[in-house]
This record gives structure tokens, sequence and C-alpha cells, in this order.
């Protein structure tokens, strides 16, 4: 096996028969016909498409070292500065498809995936069989072109830092047992977004450093499952697709991405396919040490360089839509956009720039300007949305639907809406494209997600204090002061 075209990627999601839970019922039929997911899926598939495409195999795949096969880019280990900028040329590639919307398409995981495959040897500290199981994993994902959901985190139910958890109500998932097959997890994770859709569950801790106590070696495991495996259940939250229609929800109908509480009821992971188990030193050496922030967040940055061009996009079409190009408040709002866009660029270049090859031979991008970017674009995000609603204004809402232009009304409504450039229907077109980026339920979520989805970012925040080198610009201010010549 090999890359996977879109019709491939929909088979097996329909064919998996994942327990999914949506407003009170268990879906029976097939996610690709159900109004919450039939969209995405359809998105999903044609990313996998334009990947199968003969004319983009140069840049959306490599060879595989194992198996000879065309494999995806996003799963390339990057050994060299040309494989850096190939991994995100085909990033972009790929948001552009969704205009940037997709946080969770495939290469999100894929990317985490090889930079966890590539890094196996932290695990062996435990056991050398969880290294060789970590590789594997990589290996049998990139080989079958797998789509991965994953949950980093625990559900929110008490978050001081004093906080134990009662034994007698367990609530966030735990190893309980052991048996000759495998470890058997109990109790709930979050928040798989497209837990639905795809065709593995990867569980790993969260970022946060475990203390070095008996009560925290439950909390350092990861392992990762199908998503049909037996005791496993994704509840969805309210799909915020508004319709079908692409005229009336131009992004909802086709980018939302369901996001889902993981439940493990007494849950079967086999032993080969556990990564880690107890041990707190591996749990707080994770992420750092395997490059998993630095080549998570250069795809991260990639992807927005799209999202932030798209916003352009949508700005500036509005501007030419209703003329207000020569007021100088819309010059400063469009400059604060170029400035953002230029300073994620910036952000990369840097982050590639200052790449070094780690001791498994891969090029990890400097993660300090990636970091940087991360912070910086989750108050950038809501500013972009920000500015479509001061841009737009009533146009935002002046915003009748498909069905009411092929009315009686339709030509009413073509008329009174025109402006000096386009008639009403295509101001109406632009603007709900501009409504659902900034106002509607999936534009709320986009902003939700896009300040959340890495982290708190007051966490990545004190991360980037304690972890930027400030001694040498201290010490130039304390020879200034001293300095009496
Ligand atoms: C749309 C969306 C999609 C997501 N998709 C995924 C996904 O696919 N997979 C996944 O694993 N996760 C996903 N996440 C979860 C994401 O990783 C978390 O939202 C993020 O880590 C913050 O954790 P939390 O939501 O539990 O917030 P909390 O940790 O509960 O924070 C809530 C508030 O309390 C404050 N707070 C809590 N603890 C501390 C502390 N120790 N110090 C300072 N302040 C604190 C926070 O600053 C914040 O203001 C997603 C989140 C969103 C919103």
């Amino acid at each position: 096996m090999s890359i996977i075209n879109g019709n491939q990627f929909i088979e097996r999601i329909d064919q998996l028969g994942t327990k999914v839970w949506y407003h009170g019922q268990e879906i029976k039929g097939k996610l690709s016909e159900h109004s919450a997911f039939k969209g995405l899926m359809r998105s999903q598939a044609k990313l996998y498409d334009l990947q199968a495409d003969p004319t983009k195999q140069a840049l959306m795949t490599w060879t595989s070292e194992t198996s000879g096969n065309p494999v995806g880019t996003s799963y390339l280990p990057p050994r060299t500065t040309e494989d850096l900028e190939k991994r995100r040329l085909a990033i972009q590639e790929w948001a552009k498809e969704s205009l940037g919307m997709l946080g969770r398409s495939p290469d999100y995981m894929n990317t985490t995936i090889m930079a966890l495959g590539t890094s196996a040897d932290i695990l062996s500290e435990e056991s050398p069989r969880h290294s060789e199981n970590m590789q594997n994993y990589y290996e049998f994902v990139r080989e079958n072109d797998l789509s991965l959901t994953h949950t980093f985190i625990l559900p929110q139910v008490n978050r001081s830092q004093f906080y134990i958890e009662d034994p007698q109500e367990m609530i966030a998932a735990q190893i309980i047992g052991e048996t000759d097959e495998g470890v058997i997890v109990h109790g709930a994770r979050l928040l798989a977004t497209q837990g639905a859709t795809t065709d593995e569950l990867l569980v790993f801790p969260s970022g946060a450093r475990l203390p070095h106590m008996k009560t925290a070696e439950p909390m350092a495991y990861a392992f990762a499952i199908p998503n049909n495996t037996p005791g496993l259940k994704f509840y969805c939250r309210d799909s915020f697709v508004g319709g079908e229609s692409h005229f009336d929800h131009p992004l909802s109908s086709r980018f939302e991405e369901m996001d889902t509480i993981v439940v493990f009821d007494h849950v079967l992971v086999p032993w080969e396919r556990v990564f880690l188990h107890g041990n707190i030193n591996v749990n707080n050496r994770l992420y750092h040490d395997s490059g998993f922030f630095s080549q998570t967040t250069h795809l991260i940055a990639s992807k927005n360089v799209v999202k932030i061009e798209s916003f352009l996009g949508i700005m500036k079409a509005i501007i030419e839509t209703i003329n207000i190009g020569e007021y100088q408040h819309v010059h400063e709002k469009i400059s604060e956009v170029i400035v953002g866009l230029e300073a994620m660029k910036g952000f990369i270049h840097s982050s590639e720039k200052s790449a070094k090859v780690n001791q498994w031979g891969v090029l990890t991008p400097d993660p300090n300007p990636l970091q940087a970017a991360v912070f910086y674009y989750s108050k950038f995000y809501p500013r972009m949305a920000e500015i479509i609603q001061l841009l737009g204004a009533s146009g935002l809402v002046s915003t009748p639907t498909e069905a009411d232009f092929n009315s009686s009304g339709g030509d009413d409504l073509r008329h009174y809406l025109k402006t000096s450039t386009v008639n009403g229907e295509e101001k109406v077109r632009l603007f709900r494209l501009a409504w659902d980026a900034s106002i509607s339920s999936f534009g709320g979520r986009q902003q939700l997600y896009e300040r959340f989805f890495f982290g708190d970012p007051v966490r990545l925040a004190s991360i980037l204090y304690k972890q930027y080198q400030t001694d040498a610009f201290e010490e130039r201010i304390r020879s200034f002061i001293n300095d009496n010549d």
C-alpha cells in the first residue's frame, strides 16, 4: 500500500464502523452520507486526490526508504533544507484547498507521527519495546496513508494544581489493568477533532510536566489504536454545518471539523501499540527532545501563511466591492494584516535558516521563532476576524440565501443589493464567505481553535519566557549601568 486517493479514504472511514454519538444517538449509516460529516469528508477526499494527482507527485510525495513506494510528503523526515522547504510547500498546497480552514487536515498528524517515530529512541529509556512500537507505528501509518485524530488533554474537571482525582469516580482516562494481550484503559480524554472521520486515535500525555510521584504515573502513558476498537466511543458536539449550500455556507458546508469527547470503556490496547507506560522522566522529555514542537509548529506556521493570505483576499475583495479603498483607516487595517503575513513568513524563514540536525539525523527547525509564531497568531487571528467585521459592517448580515435569489424576489435582491462593481447576488456570495470566516458558529469555533488548539496560550507564553535565552541582553545592560567611563 502507499498513498491513497479520495475514494479510498471515504470507503475506509465508512467501513470502519467507529462508535460515534451525535445528538443522543449512535450513528448507524455511512459517515460520508451524514449531514455533519459529508462536506468535511468530501473536502478531505479532495486532498488525497490532489496528493495522488500524477502532476503533483514530485511535491506531494517522496519515495519510502522501506517499501520504495511513494508516500505523503507530510511524513517526510527532513534531512536537508530542501526537504524542509518541500514539506512547507506541500503543506501549503493542501492548505490552499481549504483557504487554511482545515486545522486538522491529515498532514498535521502525519508530521507529528514522523517527529515521534524518528525520535522513538527516547522511549527506550523505559523499554526498548516501546521504542520499537513507535517506529513500527510511524512506518505503518506512513505506508498505509492512515488519517489520525489525537487526544492530548484530560477533562476539565478541576484545573487547580493541587487537584488529585478521586479514584472512586474516575473521569480522566487511566491505565487500570494489564493482561497478556495489553493494557486496559478506562475513562475519558479530550478533545479529538475529527475523531469520527479518521482511521486511528493517537493518545499522548498532555505537554505538562508531571511531578515525580506515584500518583502521576497513571497519567504518563501513550498509545495508538484504531477508532473502531471495542469500548471506544466518540461523543460529538453540535454540528456547525449551517447547511449544504456552498452559496449559503461556503466554509461550514465544506470544512466543519467536528470535535469529539473520547470515552474509553475498558479498552484493550495491545502491547505492540503501547509507547509509554508510567515513566515520568520519559513523559517529561518527550515533546521537547523529540523535535515534536519544532516540526508541528513549522507545519502550523506554514498553514497559517495560507490562512492569512485568504483573509487578506477576503478583505481586499470587500474593499473593492463596496469601494472603501480611499479611507486611511482601511489602509491601516490592511497593513496590519500584511505585517502579520510578513511576520509569519519571517518566523518560518528564521526557523528554517537556523534549523539543526538532531541526534537522529532529522533537520529540526529552530523552536524559538516558531513558538513566537504560535503565540503571536493566537492573538492575531481574532484580530483578523474583527477587521473583517469592521470592514464589512451591515453587509455581513445583509445576506439573503441562495433560495431567496432563486425565488420571485431574486431580481429585487440582485438590484437592491448591487454595488458599483457587482450585482447583488455576487456581493452576497462574497459577504456570506466573509460572515462564515468571522461571525458564524463555524467562524467562532475557528477563533477558539486558533487560540487554543496547540495549548493554552498563557502556558505557552510561560514556556517561551522560561526557555528563551536572555542572559546576554541582561549582561549588556548590567555592564552599561556599571560603566562609569
Ligand atoms: C477548537 C479546538 C480544537 C481542539 N482540538 C484538539 C485536538 O484535536 N486534540 C487535542 O488533544 N486537543 C485539542 N484541543 C484542546 C487544546 O489542546 C486545549 O484547549 C488547550 O490545551 C487548553 O486546555 P483546556 O481547553 O483544557 O483549557 P484549560 O487548561 O482548562 O484552561 C482554561 C482556563 O484556565 C487557565 N488555566 C488552567 N490551568 C492553568 C495553569 N496551570 N496555569 C495558568 N492558567 C491556567 C487557562 O489559561 C484558561 O484561561 C482543541 C481545543 C479547541 C478549542
